[in-house]
């Protein structure tokens, strides 16, 4: 009675998720299984009712990754905070005939920089470039760590202007600080503890047009993107930051995840270790 899952995405087969899993299923001794699917463009919500037709009863939860996390937020028919929070699903868990949303992306980075990096984000000036999915999904579990400052910075100011002023209105005083949105040109002459990349140009091996002084001197500059060095690794490293890539944080998301469905917080280290090894 072997308890399922999967990551839906396209393309898929580069996903480390199914590895990541049965690192953390061996570890904790939990009898999962985990599988990789590609899904049709317009056809995620049917693969997801495939898959849990399928596994009679035993079909548990997925993981959604590009381009469905909007779509799978939408396919949720209940949602967490941070998902809400968030406007992406990257996890989805199923219970008696409901669908569960929550999005690990956030909590996956803060655990990264916290536990594996020993860079806390409280008290911090934080930078993050850009505005999209990424960006968005980090923004409150970044502001819950209480940092000094939270600045957005987009290519297109408008969209970090709009979500600075969306996540500036956050109810009850949840978070302290209210983030600043701005282009690139608003940083001249400003300084950040933790600059973190959440722009696509990880992938693209776009440019960003930082001013040097952005990296504060002992300024730790986080690369969502891994498995390479971009153009933003190389800028901070010439600038004398400490450089992180992306590995960590999904590494953590996968942690988290695995926690709401096992109820169980693998180690983390060791998979790390291995998933470094050969990427
Ligand atoms: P989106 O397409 O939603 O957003 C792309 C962002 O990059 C926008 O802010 C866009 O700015 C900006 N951008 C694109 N090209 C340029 C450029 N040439 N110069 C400056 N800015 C640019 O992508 P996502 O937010 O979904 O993903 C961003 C990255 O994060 C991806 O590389 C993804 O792989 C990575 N990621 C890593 C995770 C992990 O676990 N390690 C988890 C989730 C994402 P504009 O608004 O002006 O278009």
């Amino acid at each position: 009675m072997t308890d399922r899952y999967a990551v839906f995405g396209n393309p898929i087969g580069h996903s480390k998720s199914p590895r990541i899993h049965a690192l953390f299923a061996a570890q904790t001794g939990q009898d999962i299984s985990y599988q990789a699917i590609l899904a049709e463009r317009d056809g995620f919500a049917a693969a997801v009712s495939a898959f849990i037709a399928a596994g009679g009863g035993l079909a548990r939860g997925a993981n959604v990754t590009v381009p469905f996390k909007e779509e799978a937020f939408r396919l949720a028919t209940r949602r967490t905070p941070r998902a809400n929070a968030a406007g992406a699903v990257n996890t989805l868990s199923f219970e008696a005939g409901a669908i569960v949303g929550d999005n690990t992306d956030g909590a996956g980075l803060v655990r990264d920089l916290k536990n594996n990096l020993g860079c806390d984000p409280g008290g911090r000036r934080i930078l993050l470039l850009g505005a999209g999915g990424a960006a968005r999904g980090v923004i409150l579990p970044l502001l819950l760590e209480d940092p000094a400052e939270l600045v957005i910075a987009n290519r297109t100011e408008e969209t970090a202007a709009r979500l600075a002023l969306e996540f500036g209105r956050l109810p009850g005083g949840a978070v302290g600080v209210k983030p600043d949105g701005m282009g690139f040109p608003g940083l001249a002459g400003r300084q950040f503890d933790l600059v973190i990349n959440a722009t696509s140009t990880g992938l693209s091996g776009g440019i960003l047009p930082l001013p040097t002084c952005v990296f504060a001197p002992r300024c730790v500059a986080y690369e969502m993107v891994y498995g390479r060095e971009t153009p933003f690794m190389s800028q901070a490293l010439a600038a004398g930051a400490r450089v992180a890539d992306g590995l960590g944080m999904l590494v953590e998301q996968a942690a988290e995840t695995f926690f709401i469905w096992r109820g169980v917080r693998p180690q983390t280290a060791s998979v790390l270790a291995a998933l470094a090894k050969v990427s």
